[in-house]
């Protein structure tokens, strides 16, 4: 599979061309950043490991019939993907009260929340990723309201799914962020689930110590990020033999 242009550079990732126009190939960077961009660090082999957990859970939501854009995994760096329309929403699942959320309604981390939310952010990082509603969604047409509907029927499964995984490894699933996109083949358009799943964009609590296995290790100077995510890959019996 031939890489040509870039047609996108994220904070995390890249987006290639390839000769295919549905496909394209997804690149897992070592940046992490958080609030916005204000802190960044490279940390070595976070993208391999990323690229890695990602591929795992995407196969996993695929075999219980949540569609999605992963084709395979190229190599260590790399993954195909096909092309979609992306949505500009962050579509965000909370089990547990953490983040912005205990921030934003001053309440404490690890609340448990007698539902799941779901909550919607737009992807504008000039206007630092504004929560938004389903009306908001529909008045400036980002999507329509079975779009919307569809999202979440699928952000409620894949939350199904996730906590279920999760669980078996003894790792309690707090939140997560997700992203949707259109996929148009043969005339049809359906929204299958795209970006990536990984501790950079999930919260995962280690059930008997509660320690933090994900991105908050940064985010709060914790250190031990690439161990933390090591140990998510391990317990999902990802082959690490060659990192
Ligand atoms: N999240 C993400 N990308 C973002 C914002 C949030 O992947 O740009 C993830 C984050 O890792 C967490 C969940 O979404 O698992 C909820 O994040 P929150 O809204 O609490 O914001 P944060 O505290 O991460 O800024």
């Amino acid at each position: 599979m031939s890489k040509n242009k870039l047609l996108y550079e994220g904070k995390a990732k890249q987006l290639f061309t390839t000769d295919k126009d549905d496909q394209l190939i997804q690149f897992f960077k070592d940046d992490a950043t958080a609030f916005n961009k204000k802190k960044h660090e490279i940390i070595n082999s976070k993208g391999v490991l990323n690229n890695l957990i990602s591929e795992n859970i995407f196969k996993y939501l695929g075999e219980n019939g949540i569609p999605n854009h992963f084709i395979r995994r190229l190599n260590e760096r790399e993954q195909l993907i096909k092309k979609v329309e992306i949505i500009p929403i962050e579509v965000v699942v909370r089990n547990k009260a953490a983040g912005t959320f205990t921030k934003r309604f001053g309440i404490e981390e690890g609340l448990d929340l007698p539902e799941t939310l779901i909550e919607f952010n737009l992807k504008d990082d000039e206007h630092d990723d504004p929560l938004i509603s389903d009306e908001h969604i529909k008045v400036f047409k980002w999507a329509n309201q079975s779009e919307i509907d569809d999202i979440k029927i699928k952000a409620i499964l894949i939350n199904k799914y996730l906590t279920e995984l999760f669980n078996q490894i003894d790792i309690l699933l707090v939140d997560f962020k997700i992203e949707f996109g259109r996929f148009s083949s043969n005339g049809k358009t359906e929204i299958i689930l795209a970006d990536e799943i990984s501790p950079d964009s999930c919260r995962l609590w280690d059930t008997k110590s509660n320690e933090k296995l994900d991105k908050d290790r940064f985010r709060r100077n914790l250190g031990g990020l690439i161990e933390a995510y090591k140990e998510v890959a391990t317990r999902l019996e990802i082959d690490l033999s060659n990192f």
